[in-house]
């Protein structure tokens, strides 16, 4: 039993500071006070799938209700300019899990489901968070979906994982999942630990159960949590339950939308309120973000931001993004400098103890001494984007965009003076022009092509399904 070896051997290593630990549990449930850093915190990484920039509360959403995912802003920092590395699914993930920028690896492009491709998926030469995190004593798990290969050495529980719940693919039906066998990457079988389970709950609930679950099982040790719910992606399917609390949303794929983000914040709720009754608020690091913005021709809204999922202008990368520690980070904070996903890695390391790997390049930093007005330089000088090997990239220094799009020159953007990127001032501004590009090509330099292609996109549904 490689696991349970694994498990007593994280005992043995830690008895000392567990014992400690254990004994700082004890009290707090007895409502005595637990002593100031007496334990390495908790870290929660929850993760929506598509979802836009305008549609949580805390980012000025009006029509669906998002009081838990609030509650993470409110009780914490907003991050206003909070960014991802990509703006579609697969690439994201890679770079939130292993702090780089994934286009240093070649994971570029989303992998195809198949379990017989050993190429598509997140190189295992790279080191995963839940791997540094396992070296200073944390137990770790992923609830949801997975998306960084489906060969076997690509599974979770190969890449630092201790316990999964979910599926590996790159989406999944929300009611349905096949016995083994199953090819079709939407309707593949839900796992837990790697063997193949029969869920019947809604798919989103039945996260936010596992997840919830995951903490209780796990309260009396550091723990990191990777709760990567695959809603609001599609297919839009919500069951009644959700529905029925949107009357007035008129369009159907709006109000599929909406109700699978109310069954999201619920969970988030769930996961909340088990870290309330638990007493580990105060030891808890919870950070929540989208992996890329919303696709608008499915129900998703980016608010004022150009472009959607897919694009390289803000409505693609920039994403509701916010994080709480209870009674360490402030409250109610925004953050304004911009912060990219792949900052959460070095902040969960510093938050750990953890070491960061020291052979080679970690672009992400550690945000807390940003956010607790430490530092107050911002986090990055600079921030890149590539897609299709070059085709299309990005740069962001301080108030100025560059965005190049195939074969068109690269346009300038001010998104101090135009967030919504409407005036392309590159012939007004030509040094800056200069400076970026220069800056894009000297990173270009240090990445490699990719390793794979994006499969087809699945075929379209016609509309949102119901079901109760
Ligand atoms: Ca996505």
């Amino acid at each position: 039993m490689a696991r349970g070896q694994t498990r007593r051997e994280f005992v043995e290593a830690t008895v000392a500071g567990l014992a400690g630990v254990l004994a700082a549990r004890g009290g707090a449930a007895f409502g005595a006070e637990p002593p100031p850093a007496a334990r390495k915190p908790n870290i929660i990484f929850i993760l929506a799938d598509d979802l836009g920039s305008g549609d949580v509360g805390f980012m000025g959403c009006e029509d669906i209700p998002t009081p838990n995912l609030d509650s993470i802003a409110k009780h914490g920092v907003r991050f206003t300019c909070g960014l991802v590395s990509h703006p579609f699914c697969s690439p994201t993930r890679a770079g939130l899990l292993t702090g780089r920028y994934q286009q240093r690896f070649g994971h570029e492009n989303n992998p195809r489901y198949d379990p017989s491709d050993h190429k598509a998926g997140l190189p295992v030469s790279e080191i995963t968070l839940p791997q540094v995190l396992k070296q200073a004593g944390y137990v770790t798990g992923i609830v949801g979906k997975w998306h960084l290969g489906a060969a076997p050495e690509h599974h979770p529980l190969k890449r630092g994982f201790d316990e999964q719940f979910g599926f590996v693919g790159g989406g999944h039906n929300y009611f349905k999942a096949n016995p083994a066998g199953e090819t079709r990457e939407y309707l593949i079988p839900i796992e837990r630990n790697g063997q193949p389970v029969e869920e019947k709950e809604y798919l989103t609930d039945a996260f936010s159960r596992e997840a919830a679950a995951f903490v209780r099982r796990h309260a009396a040790k550091p723990f990191f949590l990777y709760l990567a719910y695959n809603a609001p992606h599609t297919p839009l399917e919500a069951p009644d339950k959700y529905l029925a609390r949107f009357p007035k949303i008129e369009d159907p794929s709006r109000r599929a939308y909406a109700a699978m983000m109310s069954a999201l914040d619920d969970g988030v709720g769930l996961l909340l309120a088990a870290l309330r009754e638990l007493k580990l608020e105060s030891d808890t690091l919870v950070f929540f973000l989208s992996d890329n913005g919303g696709p608008t021709r499915y129900g998703a809204t980016n608010g004022i931001l150009r472009g959607g999922k897919g694009a390289l202008h803000e409505g693609g990368i920039r994403v509701p993004f916010a994080v709480q520690w209870r009674d360490r980070l402030p409250e109610g904070k925004d953050y304004a400098q911009p912060v990219i996903s792949l900052d959460l890695f070095a902040t969960a390391a510093a938050a750990a103890g953890a070491q960061l790997p020291a052979d080679r390049k970690i672009d992400g930093v550690n945000l807390l001494p940003h956010v607790l007005s430490e530092k107050a330089t911002p986090p990055h000088e600079r921030l890149f984007w590539r897609t299709g090997g070059g085709t299309s990239y990005a740069v962001r220094e301080g108030r100025w965009k560059i965005v190049k799009t195939g074969l068109g020159d690269p346009m300038l953007y001010d998104l101090e003076a135009d967030p919504r990127e409407t005036t392309n001032v590159a012939d007004a501004q030509p040094d800056v022009v200069k400076r970026l590009v220069a800056a894009y090509d000297a990173w270009n330099k240090e990445l490699v092509p990719p390793l794979f292609d994006s499969p087809a996109p699945p075929p379209k549904k016609k509309g949102p399904e119901r079901k109760k």
